[in-house]
């Protein structure tokens, strides 16, 4: 099967969970399920439906500064600009924005093609209204930072202090203590998984 496509949900009531894709956690040893090509990653931004209680300047921001907490893997996070395309249609582009459709629970979700071990495609899309994010609004950097890892191809991690972390395993964490970088195991997961890229 030379495509594939996944689907990334990140859910539930814990401080971060979502439901594992099978593929994915099955195959988590080195961190990525693929890797894009040459490390590099190049997103669109679509702002539409961002949520109320930022700007969309604060929205934009907040999205374009969680894409660059994994440049320090080595991956380079390309911004390419606003599009029009909206999240979740594979069109070939990369588009990262924001939904109100997303099913009861899920935080953020990632879709994607990808071919072997190089990815070809990866969409996300961000809860825009949920209230949790504007109460505590670092959970909704660490869903951010943590869907962007999806993007470049990370599985999520056992280790629970970990922004890839599957928290449906967890104990559920005080917002004001969940990681919102990559944390040093995140980081040499990702450098695992592009290994042969980044060289
Ligand atoms: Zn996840």
């Amino acid at each position: 099967m030379w495509r594939t496509l996944s689907i990334l949900a990140c859910a539930g009531a814990l401080a971060f969970s979502g439901p594992a894709w099978p593929g994915e956690a099955d195959r988590a040893a080195p961190g990525t399920v693929a890797a894009w090509p040459g490390g590099v990653f190049r997103w669109w931004y679509n702002p539409d439906l961002h949520p109320a209680w930022l700007s969309a300047d604060q929205a934009a921001a907040m999205v374009r500064d969680a894409a660059t907490k994994w440049e320090a893997c080595g991956v380079r996070m390309e911004y390419q600009g606003v599009t029009a395309l909206r999240p979740g249609i594979m069109d070939g582009e990369n588009v990262v924005g924001w939904t109100t459709d997303l099913p009861g629970g899920t935080r953020g979700l990632t879709q994607g093609r990808a071919r072997g071990r190089r990815l070809v495609e990866r969409d996300v899309a961000f809860a825009s209204s949920r209230l949790e994010f504007r109460r505590f609004p670092r959970l909704l950097e660490k869903v951010l930072v943590h869907e962007f890892g999806h993007a470049i191809g990370m599985t999520h991690s056992p280790a629970c202090n970990d922004v890839m972390t599957l928290a449906a395993d967890c104990p559920r964490a005080p917002a004001a203590s969940l990681p919102v970088v990559p944390t040093d195991n995140d980081l040499a997961r990702c450098r695992a998984g592009y290994a042969n890229e980044l060289r």
